[in-house]
């Protein structure tokens, strides 16, 4: 039998949830924002992430589909949670007690459970502006349209002249929740920005996830994608990757 789902509460059409605000230091919006409402903000604030951002979905679900939506569903290939965990959002809870705001890499405790208390619902998201920071997302999956994700990961990289300062990287499709990738980031934190450094964090990715093989990919797929996609965001960032193919 089918599980009985009532009541359904359709929240769609609610102003609060609906709102997005830009200022210097924070882009914060409602958690019933659709992709497609959200696409201008992230061409303008985070345009590394266009591309990633419109390979969501089709239109059809990103007309709909709202970000609130993908990461209350707590899926460990929802594809909003490896870009905002790693630019650092939170997320806004709100029940009849109050509100609260929680590390968006917090919120996804294990599969299947999320960081909610009874009654709570995501009510907002907010995102730090970065600056110059270096950010890239990338999705691996077997269809280039309407088709989730198999792999997926984003990054955010801080550079204080030649020296890695900070470093945030986060996957989906390796594990139970969207996470960050510990190790490799620890192998890129003051580290100069070398080829070494993220060829240390490709190695040191393999120690941060046991991914699990499905119908979308093996496991061994899915860590030598983690590795290279490592590899890529080095050969992009310094426009090596660019070279190598119009020598092709
Ligand atoms: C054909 C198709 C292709 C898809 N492709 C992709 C893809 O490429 N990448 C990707 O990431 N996703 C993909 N999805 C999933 C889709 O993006 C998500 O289902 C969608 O974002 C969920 O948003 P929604 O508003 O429809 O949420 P719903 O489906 O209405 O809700 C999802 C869950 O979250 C709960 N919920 C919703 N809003 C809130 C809230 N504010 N607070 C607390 N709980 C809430 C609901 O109760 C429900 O349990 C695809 C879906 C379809 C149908």
């Amino acid at each position: 039998m089918l599980k009985r789902i009532s009541p359904a509460v359709f929240i769609g059409h609610l102003p609060d949830l609906k709102g997005i605000s830009v200022t210097e230091n924070e882009v914060t919006l409602g958690a019933g924002v659709t992709y497609s409402e959200f696409e201008p903000v992230i061409e303008e604030h985070f345009p590394q992430a266009l591309d990633y951002w419109r390979r969501i979905a089709g239109w059809q679900v990103r007309n709909a589909g709202t970000i609130g939506g993908n990461i209350a569903n707590g899926s460990p290939i929802g594809e909003t949670p490896p870009l905002l965990i790693a630019l650092g959002a939170e997320v806004v809870l709100q029940n009849t007690a109050g509100m609260r705001t929680v590390a968006l890499e917090d919120f996804f405790i294990e599969y299947g459970k999320q960081d909610r208390q009874p009654g709570e619902f995501v009510a907002a998201i907010r995102i730090p502006r970065t600056g110059a920071d270096r950010i890239a997302a990338y999705k691996v999956s077997k269809r280039q349209h309407s088709d989730i994700t198999a792999t997926a990961a984003a990054f955010r990289v801080v550079t204080d002249g030649q020296v890695i300062s900070d470093a945030r990287i986060a996957f989906g499709g390796m594990a139970g929740t969207p996470k960050r990738a510990e190790r490799a980031e620890a192998a890129l934190r003051g580290k100069p920005f070398s080829r070494e450094s993220f060829e240390a964090a490709a190695e040191a990715v393999g120690e941060d996830f046991q991914p699990l093989s499905d119908w979308r990919a093996t496991a061994d797929y899915r860590r030598l994608v983690a590795a290279n996609l490592i590899r890529r965001f080095w050969l992009e960032q310094t426009g090596e990757a660019h070279r190598l193919s119009r020598a092709q």
